[in-house]
């Protein structure tokens, strides 16, 4: 029987990795297209004219699979990586408290620890029928006077939709729950419980940013099977066809789609389906916002990698030092430093993109990243529109009717925006997705990450996967 015939749309991780998948299994009949003009999708890097580096948003790599690993080393080779300490740190109150935050409300000032205290103090005593959606799971899960210190209003400043429209189900690994013996232990011994530590590391390229991994990627693969500014514009299911902006017409046997599903149902025409992706599949939009700046960090700052902010003295939920991650991310890193904020963006959380850039730089002034407004040399921004992939409150439904229906067609929706899942959405759960979905289509091994997000970040996976053998 002859092989089918594979077209890929979308070059960032999740396409990168069915692509190479396809590659090391000697599959010759397949094409990778790619709207912009390089691979890397949301993991692309970009320098200014200045000669900064920056990302889209700071992204650091935590990986759960032996594969990715191994094609990290094979990408960048051993010495193309900086290993780190993941030091992240919250500011309040005109402070640095060490992340989790839960862990060490005995930093706070005496009122808000007191208020967070008799919330987890409350939730022993009286505690809450399971929660019906995220704002809930806070309340249960950290009692109310650390949700209106620190949960409630940093959740909205990140997802920028209240936490009563998102699910309680997405939460698993990714947000720490607390522990009232650890917190009093703390508070009596005046401990900080800090979330690094051996275990806690993770290494970022020497050159060229997040997007240089992607692009040494893209780089093994055959350059005449990707296609870039090849913009896609339909998709006919019926006559499997996909049609680009500048008229190309490609066929396939099968196709994986990376595009954000809500796109891949207007592009195949699918306009029944519009109604349940307004309602299933929300997202936020992410600016990001670089600040080049002269000099060096501040003492507080030398080893930082990243800040969340919950407060509303600046609109950004989160600054990476991103000097900090490589030297080789500014022009001259004995006379450079560089800051990256992010700010998050929705109908529920709206933004004026115009103020944004100064409301920004006061930001940095008013929480004391940067001293004065005259060490800034360069500014940078970018926008993306589709950024975060909001776990809402019908998402799974939504996916439930979707994926399926796609699937009958023989598409294949996978990635951070293809398959809508926050949970296995980043670098190495992309990556893995295009991986895998081969692996299904190819030899018939069933998928795991996007099947069993819980189960996929439960451990470290070796390659073969556990349950493959
Ligand atoms: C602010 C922010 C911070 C992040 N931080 C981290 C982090 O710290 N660690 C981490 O591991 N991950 C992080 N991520 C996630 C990481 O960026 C994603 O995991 C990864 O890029 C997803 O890969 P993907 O291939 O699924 O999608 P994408 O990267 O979005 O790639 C999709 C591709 O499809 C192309 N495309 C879209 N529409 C069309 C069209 N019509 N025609 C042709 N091409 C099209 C796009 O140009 C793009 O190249 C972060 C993301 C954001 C937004």
């Amino acid at each position: 029987m002859p092989k089918k015939s594979f077209l890929i749309l979308g070059a960032g991780p999740t396409g990168l990795g069915a692509a190479r998948r396809l590659h090391e299994l000697g599959h010759a009949d397949w094409a990778l297209l790619e709207g912009s003009a390089h691979a890397g999708g949301l993991s692309s890097s970009f320098v200014d004219e200045q000669g900064f580096t920056w990302d889209i948003g700071g992204h650091v790599q935590f990986s759960h699979y032996d594969y990715f690993d191994r094609a990290m080393v094979e990408f960048l080779g051993e010495d193309g990586w900086l290993r780190h300490q993941r030091e992240s740190w919250v500011w309040m109150r005109d402070r640095f408290i060490p992340y989790p935050f839960q862990n060490n409300i005995r930093r706070l000032p005496a009122a808000d620890l007191d208020k967070c205290l008799q919330g987890l103090i409350q939730i022993i005593r009286e505690p809450r029928p399971r929660p019906e959606n995220f704002g809930q799971w806070i309340d249960a899960t950290f009692g109310p006077g650390l949700a209106e210190v620190f949960m409630r209003p940093y959740n909205f400043k990140v997802w920028a939709y209240p936490p009563e429209k998102m699910n309680a189900r997405w939460v698993g690994e990714r947000v720490a729950v607390t522990d009232l013996g650890r917190v009093l232990q703390n508070l009596v011994y005046a401990r900080d419980d800090l979330s690094w530590g051996p275990n806690n590391t993770f290494q970022f390229p020497k050159q060229g940013g997040t997007g240089a991994i992607w692009k040494a990627c893209a780089a093994r693969l055959p350059a005449e099977r990707i296609h870039l500014n090849t913009t896609i514009v339909r998709v006919d299911l019926d006559r499997r066809e996909v049609h680009s902006a500048d008229g190309r017409c490609f066929t396939y046997d099968r196709l994986i789609s990376t595009l954000p599903l809500r796109e891949l149902i207007r592009l195949s025409g699918q306009d029944q389906f519009i109604p349940l992706a307004e309602q299933g599949l929300l997202f936020s939009s992410s600016n990001i916002f670089g600040l080049g700046l002269r000099g060096q960090p501040a003492a507080e700052l030398a080893t930082k990698c990243w800040m969340y902010f919950p407060e509303d003295n600046c609109p950004f939920y989160r600054v990476t030092v991103f000097s900090n991650y490589s030297p080789g991310n500014v022009p001259d890193s004995t006379r450079h430093w560089s800051l990256m904020a992010e700010v998050s963006e929705s109908s529920d959380k709206p933004v004026n993109l115009k103020t944004l850039p100064e409301e920004i730089i006061q930001g940095a002034l008013n929480t004391r990243l940067i001293e004065r407004r005259e060490d800034i040399i360069s500014t940078w921004n970018y926008r993306a529109g589709y950024g975060y992939p909001t776990p809402g409150l019908e998402r799974d439904r939504a996916l439930g009717v979707l994926l399926p229906f796609f699937e009958q067609h023989e598409v294949y929706s996978r990635g951070r925006f293809g398959a809508w899942k926050y949970e296995v959405s980043n670098q190495d759960h992309s990556f893995m997705q295009g991986v895998e979905i081969i692996e299904r289509l190819v030899n018939n091994r069933p998928e795991i990450t996007v099947a069993d997000p819980n189960h996929a970040n439960s451990k470290r996976h070796p390659w073969p996967f556990e349950r493959w053998q």
